[in-house]
């Protein structure tokens, strides 16, 4: 078996040599998406180099965060914020995260800002758009990111950062690369308008290639470092 060393190796590698093939000249982070895993995983990660971590619920999060400040306060781990937000639970996010992926209306805009503490950074957001429309989805739709923009930028305490997505999931290379372009180019538009909006968070273990092709900043990796999810546990 691959340990989870060897698999962020082999990512990277994989990150740089599309990064080539796409004569992309920027950076790409690598997101470890350790949703589920223990504290271990994340060590060994850790010890690989890896710094920035990606957690979808709010207590497991919560407690990953404030594990690692405590037990590793030199290693400055970054912790982004990727999974649904209910409003009566932004006040953690506001106090652990770095990063919020999936602000997507303006009453979380509006906790997170209020909630956030004056003693640190502002919190980096991406307003999290569907591409696909599908109905279970989370996210805004295309012409609601204007008004979203908007209303986070006059927030102190927050900075919006670009869009992310969680497209459909389809194996067809072209039919990835579609959905990308297209959160690609409403990024691009938000960007003219607001400078600090240069990130795209979009792509994961399946579609990674056809994401970075598209220009993502961040993918959001998960199972081809931590191996598959348990959730029954
Ligand atoms: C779980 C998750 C990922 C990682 O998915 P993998 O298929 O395991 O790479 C990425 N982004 C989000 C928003 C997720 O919830």
């Amino acid at each position: 078996m691959n340990t989870i060393k060897d698999n962020i190796l082999t990512l990277q590698a994989r990150i740089n040599q599309a990064r080539e093939k796409y004569a992309r000249t920027d950076h790409v982070l690598l997101l470890a998406v350790s949703k589920t895993k223990p504290v271990e995983a994340i060590i060994e990660a850790m010890e690989a180099g890896q710094h920035a971590f990606g957690e979808n619920y709010v207590q497991e999060g919560t407690d990953k965060v404030q594990y690692f400040a405590s037990h590793y306060p030199q290693s400055a781990l970054e912790w982004h914020f990727i999974g649904p937000i209910q409003s009566n639970k932004t006040r953690p996010v506001a106090e652990h995260f770095s990063w919020v992926h999936t602000v997507d209306r303006a009453k979380i805009a509006q906790r997170l800002n209020d909630q956030r503490p004056e003693s640190l950074p502002p919190l980096q957001v991406l307003i999290q758009v569907n591409t696909s429309s599908e109905v279970s989805k989370s996210g805004v739709n295309e012409h609601e990111i204007a008004a979203l923009a908007r209303q986070i930028s006059t927030l102190p305490n927050l900075t919006l950062r670009g869009l992310m997505s969680i497209p459909e999931n389809v194996s067809d290379y072209n039919s990835q690369l579609a959905a990308f372009q297209k959160l690609a180019a409403l990024q691009k538009t938000l960007q003219a308008e607001y400078p600090s909006a240069d990130t795209l968070s979009m792509g994961m273990t399946g579609d990674m290639e056809a994401a970075i092709e598209a220009g993502s900043t961040i993918v959001r990796i998960g199972t081809a470092i931590f191996g598959a999810r348990n959730y029954s546990k």
